[in-house]
């Protein structure tokens, strides 16, 4: 229980129901509010306009010196040495890169099928097997110390750096500081741009060293940098907690990660499942957890072979990441962990699945050929549902709790399986008078 209840951060999670969002972790990357692609190049001139029209480069530069050297001050009165903030910031200037980053926006929806095919292939599960084998003293030890299981921490470590092949080659500062300038998300972005000072000031890393993805993650883990202020640890026991080099830091931080957020080592994360003939749909939210006792003995699910759910006595909410044409999951609590780290919940199925896959598992049974849909279209959707009676809220292209709500009681209302998952062939019928 504890956790389903716990943290608030489910509706959000639901709101990027389907659609990775983002595929490092701690950043919240919401599509901005404006999706049609149409509305992207309009910002986007617009943007360009307002930057490069009125001022000269040179009047831009001394706008961004001037905000820099106000953060300066911020830095040195939280207690960063002067001396780090000066040589941390010195030359540093806006990386259009970065801002690029920031500004692009996916146009179709990511479907789970894609998702799962591309992140959790079988080289990769075979290389994952070979690595924990290499390092299995290590992670049993870091698994005694934090109850993390090797196989998840291998997962995590795949998924984010591909085993630390890629960490993004960003300067940290310089990107942080782009976007801490920006006005899209400044307050979050200066606060990670304090911290990563602070670390600098610690002398836990270089500043020529701290490199990461465009929006800061850091190292094999990818961490930003309040999660490593608040997580990291020092395994390997040389006083420093060094994310981008150390495997036993690397291993260790992750495992403090997810054991502060409530990882239970005793547990999974959750399995694929069978649903019966006639299962109603619209049981599968992350708001509504079950025990798995009600799942087998009320709504009939079994294991993916048929044979009875485990009799543990455990909480789990149905996914349903491709609707009710593909695979079905019962999540447990360490699910939820997994969406602390990174709220897509094609991320968290993937990290789940590839632990899986790592202990020997075989792939998922039903993998359907999923369409991806334009968010133009989903916003056309939107619309049609609200002209129809079904409350879809203010169209934006997201398929989040609202709409899915909607679809699914526009789906009941026509008699078909309420998963509240879009179709091109639910399109067409709402098209219709
Ligand atoms: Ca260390």
């Amino acid at each position: 229980m504890g956790l389903w209840h716990k943290n608030s951060q489910s509706g959000r999670v639901l709101q990027n129901a389907g659609r990775v969002v983002a595929t490092f972790r701690g950043v919240t990357v919401f599509m901005p509010s404006l999706t049609s692609s149409v509305k992207a190049l309009a910002l986007g001139l617009a943007v360009t306009l307002c930057l490069t029209a009125p001022a000269t480069a040179q009047q831009t530069d001394a706008g961004f010196d001037r905000w820099l050297d106000e953060l300066k001050q911020e830095a040195v009165g939280k207690g960063i040495r002067s001396q780090t903030v000066e040589a941390a910031l010195a030359g540093v200037k806006p990386i259009e890169r970065v801002l690029e980053k920031d500004r692009s926006q996916r146009e179709f929806t990511l479907t789970f099928t894609r998702y799962v095919r591309s992140s959790v292939t079988n080289t990769r599960v075979d290389r994952a097997r070979r690595l924990l084998e290499e390092h299995r003293d290590l992670l049993q030890r870091i698994e005694v110390k934090y109850g993390v299981q090797p196989r998840f921490l291998v997962s995590f470590w795949g998924l984010e750096s591909n085993f630390g092949e890629y960490t993004g080659g960003f300067p940290v500062i310089g990107a942080l500081a782009t976007l801490a300038h920006d006005s899209r998300r400044s307050a979050f972005f200066r606060n990670e741009l304090l911290n990563a000072l602070q670390i600098i000031d610690e002398g836990l890393i270089a500043v020529e060293r701290m490199t990461g993805s465009w929006a800061g993650a850091m190292g094999q883990v990818q961490f930003i940098p309040s999660t490593f202020v608040n997580f990291a640890v020092d395994f390997d026991g040389d006083g420093k907690r060094d994310i981008w080099n150390s495997l036993p830091d690397i291993f260790a931080s992750a495992a403090n990660y997810l054991s502060q957020e409530g990882w239970r080592g005793d547990e999974t994360w959750g399995r694929e499942v069978r649903l019966p003939a006639g299962f109603d749909h619209s049981q599968a939210s992350l708001n509504i957890a079950k025990p798995l006792r009600e799942w087998a003995e009320v709504h009939g699910v079994t294991r993916i072979d048929g044979s009875p759910l485990p009799s543990a006595d455990l909480d789990a909410a149905m996914v349903l990441p491709s609707g009710h044409r593909g695979p079905a999951f019962l999540a447990y609590n360490n699910y939820r962990t997994i969406l602390i780290w990174n709220r897509s919940i094609l991320y968290a199925l993937a990290v789940g699945h590839l632990a899986d896959r790592i202990a020997g598992a075989p792939p998922l049974a039903s993998l359907p050929e999923e369409q991806p849909i334009s968010l133009k279209i989903i916003e056309e959707m939107q619309a049609l549902l609200n002209a129809k009676g079904f409350d879809a809220g203010e169209p934006d292209g997201l398929v989040g709790r609202q709409t899915r709500a909607a679809l699914s009681a526009y789906q009941k209302s026509i008699g078909e399986p309420a998963d509240g998952y879009p179709t091109m062939e639910l399109i067409e019928k709402l098209r219709k008078p």
